[in-house]
């Protein structure tokens, strides 16, 4: 497994960043997560331009462009010789005396290539739990940055009830989960929140959206209500690292048949050709 930091490869465990380092003391920059599968990235164009768009929306003056971004990751992974990795990428406003005000310094860009951890088989077969949390994020949740913590918090509380991921409910509809996409299948269609400023535009869920397309089942974005998701025929979520994945249980209440649905099933199976195809 393999860091980078500012120009440098160094071992993980030499990838430090001094205490005055702005994504430390206040969160102030963007990341990303992009998956290789067999050595080949998975959509990283589309991952590199909305990292750029996340940096621009909190003026961050990143010089990089996406050729460089693409060289510098590509390389990374190269030289970690893992073919089954994901790469998180980090930067920062920088290093700087503490002070709220924007510093005079370069922006700081780490990252770390390590091993992919996929979802286990059986539960992918079997599907996982959720708990609904109120959405307590702000109100700029596109930018994809380093200011996790009501994520975490949630993302916790689902942990300590045995389930997978917490759902975001804000003002009675369904946000998105702490690090993924939700969806909802009620007849036969498709049913996702619409891109606004509440939710994070997931790369897989454009990959979802275009697969869904594909098999001709209609994708509507639309806010849907707690109560629709706990009537849904099937419930499943998105992301880099979990891909496809049913939700088989939400606040203890069975969704469906209490087994991934036919829906979740035809999409993963389409992505995973979509994986082999790259
Ligand atoms: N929403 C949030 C809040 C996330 O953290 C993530 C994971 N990055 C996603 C959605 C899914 O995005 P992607 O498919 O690009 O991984």
């Amino acid at each position: 497994e393999l860091g980078y930091i500012n120009g440098r490869f160094v071992g993980l465990d030499e990838l430090v960043l001094p205490i005055d380092e702005r994504g430390h003391q206040f969160g102030d920059g963007v990341y990303e997560v992009i998956r290789f599968y067999d050595g080949k990235p998975f959509m990283l164009e589309e991952h590199l331009e909305r990292l750029i768009r996340s940096a621009k929306a909190i003026k961050l003056p990143v010089k990089e462009s996406l050729a460089d971004f693409t060289e510098l990751i590509i390389s990374a992974v190269e030289k970690s010789e893992i073919k089954n990795c994901n790469v998180y990428l980090q930067i920062t406003r920088g290093i700087a005396t503490r002070n709220h005000l924007f510093p005079d310094a370069p922006v700081s860009i780490t990252m770390t290539v390590r091993h992919a951890n996929p979802i286990p088989n059986e539960k992918r077969e079997k599907g996982v739990d959720a708990i609904t949390h109120p959405d307590e994020r702000w109100a700029n949740c596109y930018i994809k940055s380093l200011n996790l913590l009501p994520n975490i918090l949630a993302k916790q509380t689902a942990f300590e009830q045995g389930c997978h991921e917490a759902i975001l409910i804000k003002d009675g509809y369904i946000t998105e989960g702490t690090s993924s996409n939700v969806y909802i299948v009620q007849g036969g269609e498709i049913i996702t929140t619409p891109l606004t400023n509440q939710i994070l535009p997931g790369i897989t869920r454009m990959a979802v959206k275009k697969l869904a397309s594909e098999l001709n089942i209609p994708f509507v974005e639309k806010h849907f209500t707690t109560a629709e998701l706990m009537e849904a025929d099937e419930i499943f979520i998105t992301s880099t690292t979990a891909e496809v994945l049913a939700i088989v249980k939400v606040d203890g209440n069975i969704i469906g048949s209490g087994t991934p649905g036919e829906v979740v099933t035809r999409l993963h199976q389409q992505f995973q050709k979509m994986v082999e195809a790259l």
